[in-house]
């Protein structure tokens, strides 16, 4: 029975903060795959430039490299809007002995009760989640302690969180700011050359 990780993400563009988690959990957890998977419009959130869908799954495959992680495009490919619910159901029917673990943020965590399905959910996958805030831990404790009447299993870690969004980079990079520490370089050699979040 493998564990097979998956962080889903709008990776607008992906950065050093979402790597981060992967590695932290990867150490805690030990996953024998670790899948990227984009999706092709945030259903949750209005994103001011939003990349193209192929975009950010490249970006995410150059990232991908440095973390030995994978890619998929299951999300941007499919034609229904990107539920989370309908990616662990298609990833479940691939692998059916093994145990799906679903890395989220603080954030993200907080609001998995207004996701599509999230009894489903939480059949299909273990919850991993880590604040990015310093008060972050005690709400999502709490929180996990309603989860948990839905059903849900879920590992919270207090990681050492970078200060890191897409966001942030996005900003930085329309000022003409280093990114360098923030995203891995092929990452910004990408946004450089397809002149990514520029306008
Ligand atoms: P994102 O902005 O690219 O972020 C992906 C994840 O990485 C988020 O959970 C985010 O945390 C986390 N993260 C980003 N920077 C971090 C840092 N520096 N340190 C620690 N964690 C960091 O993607 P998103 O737009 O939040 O979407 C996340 C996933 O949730 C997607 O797969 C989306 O489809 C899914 N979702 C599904 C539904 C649904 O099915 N109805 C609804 C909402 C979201 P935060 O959570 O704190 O931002």
């Amino acid at each position: 029975m493998a564990k097979i990780a998956v962080l889903g993400g709008t990776f607008n563009p992906i950065h050093n903060g979402h790597l981060h988690l992967i590695k932290r959990f990867s150490e805690k957890i030990g996953f024998d795959r670790v899948i990227l998977i984009p999706t092709k419009v945030p259903i949750h959130k209005q994103e001011a430039c939003l990349a193209e869908a192929e975009h950010r799954v490249r970006m995410c495959q150059l990232a991908a490299m440095e973390c030995g992680c994978e890619v998929s495009d299951m999300e941007v490919r499919r034609k229904t809007p990107s539920y989370t619910v309908l990616t662990l159901e298609e990833l479940k029917r691939r692998f059916p002995k093994d145990t799906l673990y679903f890395i989220t943020g603080e954030d993200m965590f907080l609001s998995l009760l207004r996701w599509h399905k999230p009894d489903r959910i939480f059949q299909l996958a273990v919850i991993c989640s880590a604040p990015r805030s310093t008060e972050g831990m005690k709400k999502m404790e709490e929180y996990a302690k309603v989860l948990k009447t839905h059903g849900a299993v879920t590992i919270l870690e207090n990681i050492d969180f970078l200060p890191i969004s897409s966001t942030l980079v996005r900003t930085a990079w329309q000022n003409g700011e280093d990114i360098s520490s923030l995203v891995p370089a092929a990452v910004m050699a990408y946004m450089e050359r397809h002149r990514l979040y520029k306008e």
